[in-house]
């Protein structure tokens, strides 16, 4: 714990990715832990963790990188948090993102920007970029960070980390602050791939306090690693290949793919047809379910407020037209349009239509395949400020991943080589609950 502060000290001004310190109470866990017994303590017991901003830190300001939220300080702690805590882990601080987790560059945070430590004039991707860089950059060995369309395996393979978005219903959500909650899931962004398996273990699990989670065995994830992988089946979906993704990426996959045939894997070319429409889909869902989940930031409850309201409504106004920044603001009005009465058939119901398609795609590859592999992102890191005026070119960079949480199954990205030195993911995509055999897969790779 010691020697992430003081790694945080050396290269925090540069990388930027931490939003708050715990110092005292972090270093006060871990000399308390001496007193435990050698027999108690698990295989991450002791380890030094920094945790995204959306999720609630009891008594440690919790932000989402929103000003709305400015000094907010829970009075209780996520599940993972208590979690992470039983394991043995210590919470070292909360870490950047773009606010409320909308965001692939880490620029919409309200506080700082994040920057990719392969090169600083790069982002780290987001929304999870804090998480992915300070892991990266050797500040933490572990994070946790939230992905809704794509926000830790995209953000993982910029910075050349191992992110897995578990299976929707996999992890507690009680805690983690909503942005789409058909979609958000917590997850383990790490240096390694078993790390990243024993993390998951221990953040896994039903929950009474989240009527989401999905009451089913949490396997010994760990126990996946290293396996062979002789005769399973990879899907290589057309439509991850093709056009926009650039030429580098695609070699990289293929190099990734042969890795695994000489391990007498088998793969072969499949289709997610209702791909293309993935995009439009996910936009419209989520920002649907972000116009409602955003209404309760209303300037009584949490956070800012603003000063200068003479009654009630105008409190409302000021406070939300001050504490959200721009890209919010967007998606609450996108949202709030698609569902309001003269459009809701139009775009609300027709985009959970579309969703049903997409999930369907999915389930018929996993018919004859074991997991499904392809790039995690089109392109490597872009330079910070290159995207920033254009939303739709920063939302097509989500397009490989956001077909994951649609259909709710997990995936990760692993590292998968460099281009113009900067780093390149490979994405590995499973059945339901089958995160297993993706960690058996990226082992077999790693
Ligand atoms: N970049 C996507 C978005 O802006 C995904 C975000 C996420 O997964 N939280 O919505």
């Amino acid at each position: 714990t010691e020697e992430a502060f003081a790694r945080i000290e050396a290269v925090d001004a540069d990388v930027q990715a931490f939003l708050a310190l715990n110092k005292e109470k972090a270093l006060e866990q871990a000399d308390a832990m001496d007193q435990t017994p050698l027999e108690d303590r698990g295989p991450l017991f002791g380890l030094p963790i920094g945790v995204k901003d959306n999720i609630v830190t009891e008594g440690l300001e919790t932000t989402c990188a929103s000003k709305i939220l400015e000094g907010f300080n829970p009075i209780y702690d996520a599940t993972v948090v208590r979690k992470l805590r039983d394991a043995g882990l210590i919470t070292v601080g909360k870490i950047n993102m773009d606010e409320f987790a909308m965001g692939s560059s880490n620029e919409n945070s309200a506080y700082k920007k994040t920057k990719n430590p392969w090169n600083l004039e790069h982002v780290p991707g987001g929304s999870s970029g804090g998480s992915a860089a300070a892991v990266a950059a050797g500040e933490v060995p572990f994070a946790l960070g939230s992905d809704t369309g794509g926000s830790i395996r995209q953000p993982a393979a910029f910075c050349g980390v191992v992110g897995m978005k578990p299976t929707y219903g996999r992890v507690s959500r009680f805690g983690l602050v909503a942005f789409a909650s058909s979609l958000d899931q917590i997850g383990p962004i790490t240096r390694t791939v078993e790390d990243n398996a024993l993390l998951l273990e221990a953040i896994s699990g039903v929950d009474e306090m989240d009527s989401t989670s999905a009451n089913v065995e949490v396997p010994k994830f760990s126990e996946a690693i290293g396996k062979s992988i002789k005769g399973l089946r990879i899907g290589v979906p057309k439509e991850y290949m093709g056009e926009g993704v650039s030429e580098e990426v695609r070699a990289s996959v293929l190099e990734a793919l042969k890795v695994l045939e000489a391990q007498g894997a088998v793969w072969e070319e499949v289709s997610l047809p209702h791909s293309e429409y993935a995009l439009a889909t996910y936009y419209l869902l989520s920002s649907s379910e972000a116009s409602s989940n955003l209404a309760r930031f209303d300037g009584i409850r949490y956070g800012y407020r603003a000063e200068e309201a003479k009654n009630l409504l105008e409190l409302y106004k000021l406070t939300r037209a001050q504490g959200f920044g721009d890209e919010v603001k967007r998606r609450i009005m996108l949202g709030t349009y698609s569902l309001s009465a003269g459009s809701y058939d139009a775009y609300y119901l027709k985009a959970q239509k579309v969703r049903t398609l997409i999930k369907q795609d999915f389930e018929n590859v996993f018919e004859n395949y074991d997991v499904i592999v392809g790039p995690t992102t089109p392109t490597p890191a872009f330079k910070v400020g290159e995207k920033v005026d254009d939303p739709l070119t920063m939302y097509a960079n989500d397009i490989l991943t956001i077909p994951v949480n649609l259909a709710g199954v997990p995936g990760i990205s692993i590292p998968c080589g460099f281009a113009d030195g900067l780093p390149l993911g490979l994405q590995i995509i499973g059945k339901h609950f089958d995160e297993s055999t993706i960690y058996q897969v990226a082992s077999a790779y790693e």
